[in-house]
């Protein structure tokens, strides 16, 4: 029945106008998944190579539907930075996890992953100021990761924004390295503790000559400008050996570690402490 134009035309709109329901329908979900105590708030760790001591977390935040279960932060975080939903969350997760790793023994760090409109808003060093004076988290232990997408829009307040939250003493990482189209001086521009090497490049370690170079590549760099690096989604010995060899520092990744629960990583350190 559907063999004139017009036919195919009517069933390309109507799924578009589901896609576009559905999209709107989550958004509305997600606008009272806050208030509904939905959202939460994982825990993954982050190793030393050599010891395989815990040196830090990365917080990474959850959200049980009532109806779907666990949507997955990269379908729904796009969504919220659409919707103008992003800060709430934003703040929710900041807080959270401040709070949480204020508890933790020694001087494990908590890295939080940041949008673009976060890092964009001047409210934001306002903002992590008083989290921290709240929680009584050492600004040290903050670490804050930022996209090479984050840093493209010219003449946004982001570049003073990081500089504030650095003079704070607060730290700044440069996630997802090398997926980006950003140059490399950048890296001079932005006050960078820290690159977290991507996951794209860490997983055909072993099979992938080219791959090797890039890592190599990046720790080099990394170590010329005085700065830390982690390789992230490390899943196997061979991958976790090889970056070892090449001297990278820091991972994070199944091997080691899956992202948890706040209490389970706090119950990790206290024996981490004891051992
Ligand atoms: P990301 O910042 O690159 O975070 C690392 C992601 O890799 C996490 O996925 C983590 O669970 C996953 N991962 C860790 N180790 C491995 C591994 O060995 N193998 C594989 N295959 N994956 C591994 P998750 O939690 O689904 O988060 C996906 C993305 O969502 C994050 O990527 C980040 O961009 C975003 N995201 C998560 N939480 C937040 C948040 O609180 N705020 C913002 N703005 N974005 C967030
Ligand atoms: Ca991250
Ligand atoms: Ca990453
Ligand atoms: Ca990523």
């Amino acid at each position: 029945a559907k063999s004139d134009g017009r036919g195919i035309v009517r069933v390309y709109d109507q799924e578009m106008d589901e896609a576009m329901q559905a999209r709107r329908s989550l958004q509305a979900a997600l606008r009272q998944a806050i208030t509904r105590g939905e959202l939460s708030v994982a825990y993954q760790p982050i190793v030393n190579l050599t010891s395989q001591h815990i040196i830090g977390a990365e917080a990474l935040v959850r959200w049980r539907h009532p109806e779907h279960g666990f949507i997955p932060p990269a379908q729904f975080i796009p969504l919220a930075e659409e919707c103008g939903l992003i800060e709430k969350i934003g703040t929710f997760v900041l807080r959270t996890a401040c709070a949480e790793a204020a508890s933790w023994p020694g001087d494990t760090s908590i890295a939080i992953n940041l949008s673009p409109q976060q890092s964009n808003d001047t409210q934001l060093v306002h903002i992590i100021a008083d989290i921290l004076a709240t929680t009584e988290l050492p600004p040290d232990r903050l670490e804050l990761e930022i996209v090479e997408t984050t840093m493209l829009e010219t003449g946004s307040p982001t570049e003073d924004v990081l500089w504030q939250l650095h003079r704070q003493g607060v730290k700044i990482v440069l996630d997802d390295f090398g997926t980006g189209y950003s140059s490399l001086s950048y890296l001079r521009r932005f006050p960078f503790s820290k690159v977290k090497i991507d996951r794209s490049f860490v997983c055909d370690l072993g099979y992938e000559k080219a791959d090797s170079s890039i890592i190599l590549a990046i720790i080099g760099i990394a170590e010329t400008m005085n700065m830390q690096v982690t390789a992230e989604g490390v899943e196997t010995q061979t991958q976790a050996n090889l970056l070892r060899a090449y001297g990278c520092p820091q991972a994070q990744g199944f091997l080691f570690h899956e992202p948890m629960e706040g209490t389970e990583l706090a119950k990790l350190l206290t024996a981490q402490q004891a051992g």
